[in-house]
């Protein structure tokens, strides 16, 4: 019960952030796809829930890779955009069509990046994802273990 509300509170605080945090992504190139910034903001917040907060190709939650990056498990990268890891990114499923409702998933850092424009992104998430959750989950194994021991 404890725990729940524990999930709850983060979840609400994650969103709250991400709201503002997505709201200065929006730029000339999405104006096609998402006619305001409003709409956009609202598509980004409605499809971090519809994916359960997890990343549409290795379905790993977005808070256990925090914990990872937290452990020093996984890096982060820094760009002129602020700091790629923590958060899920927009990734286009076919890269030649625009950002749209359709043609956008969200992605965790690690899979976007490593993603190539020549993949099929089902076939990406068939053979890649599936190995990367697989690779994550022994981390987060791993670290748990790491936890109860010292305890
Ligand atoms: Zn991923």
């Amino acid at each position: 019960m404890q725990l729940n509300e524990t999930e709850k509170l983060l979840k609400r605080e994650f969103l709250k952030e991400e709201k503002e945090r997505v709201k200065k992504l929006y730029t000339t190139k999405h104006k096609e796809g998402f006619k305001t910034e409003e709409d956009f903001v609202k598509w980004y917040i409605g499809k971090i829930k519809e994916q359960d907060y997890k990343c549409f190709y290795c379905e790993t939650s977005i808070f256990n890779i925090r914990e990872l990056i937290k452990n020093k498990k996984l890096k982060t990268r820094k760009t002129g955009y602020g700091e790629r890891g923590r958060v899920l990114e927009i990734d286009r499923k076919v890269n030649s069509n625009g950002y749209n409702e359709k043609n956008c998933v969200l992605s965790c850092y690690y899979c976007n990046n490593d993603k190539s424009y020549i993949l099929n992104s089902e076939e990406y998430k068939e053979n890649f994802g599936k190995n990367r959750e697989k690779y994550f989950s022994k981390l987060l194994n791993k670290l748990n273990k790491n936890v109860s021991t010292s305890i």
